[in-house]
């Protein structure tokens, strides 16, 4: 059991073999949604799937709290800690941002405070910006560094001691807890809204439909507006 203030032990652990676990999950967050919007796309404009209002309205809702819990949980609230809320509210804004797959609250936090003390220098996790001077394959390596190559490198991902950017969340058992387990509350994310397209067309390809908009369109598009910024 962890107490507020005691060394983070699991923590620690859990940084050590970062790599293979960070990486496996980097990879499925990314093919995964890719694969569904492709598939999506394919079924709908070149074989005439026909698309639904019920469809859009899913992906929109979903679409708008992830970006709720992406823009003003991980971001404005953890990050940048730009207001107050309760408990209760924080676990909430917590959980609609783990669902997006972009990584555990902490880390993502970390990340970002990192971006902001060092932002488009080299120690800038996703710096777009090669050194002056660079060749233009050298210039494109970067500008796909910040798009999303930084994800696979462990020394952006996570150099080590990056869990020093967050001392307000890493002694704290309840964020910890949200931290680590991101990827239960993602999978979530993609089976709240193919359950209720289960329940809404009263059929399996409802559960296909409900995962393809509320989930993995919704979690690739929501992840491109991201990677786009960097
Ligand atoms: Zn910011």
């Amino acid at each position: 059991m962890l107490t507020p203030n005691a060394p983070n032990q699991a923590l620690l652990r859990q940084r050590a073999r970062t790599s293979r676990r960070d990486l496996i999950l980097a990879l499925t967050a990314n093919i995964v949604p890719l694969l569904g919007t492709v598939f999506l796309l394919a079924s709908t404009l070149a074989f005439g799937m026909p698309v639904h209002l019920f469809d859009i309205v899913l992906f929109a809702v979903c679409y708008f709290l992830a970006m709720v819990g992406l823009e003003v949980g991980f971001h404005r609230y953890f990050a940048h800690k730009s207001f107050k809320t309760s408990k209760s509210m924080e676990m909430l804004l917590g959980i609609l941002g783990s669902m997006s797959f972009q990584g555990g609250v902490i880390l993502w936090t970390a990340t970002h405070r990192r971006h902001h003390g060092n932002t488009d220098e080299p120690s800038d996790p996703h710096s777009p910006v090669a050194p002056a001077g660079s060749s233009r394959g050298r210039r494109f390596a970067q500008f796909m560094h910040a798009y999303i190559g930084w994800m696979f490198n462990p020394n952006s991902l996570k150099p080590k001691g990056w869990e020093r950017m967050t001392p307000d969340m890493f002694r704290r058992p309840d964020l910890f807890r949200l931290h680590v387990s991101y990827a239960k509350w993602g999978i979530l994310g993609v089976l709240i809204p193919a359950l209720i397209g289960a329940a809404w067309y009263q059929s399996w390809q409802g559960f296909l439909t409900g995962l393809l908009w509320g989930g993995l369109l919704r979690i690739f598009v929501a992840n491109q507006m991201y990677y786009i910024t960097n």
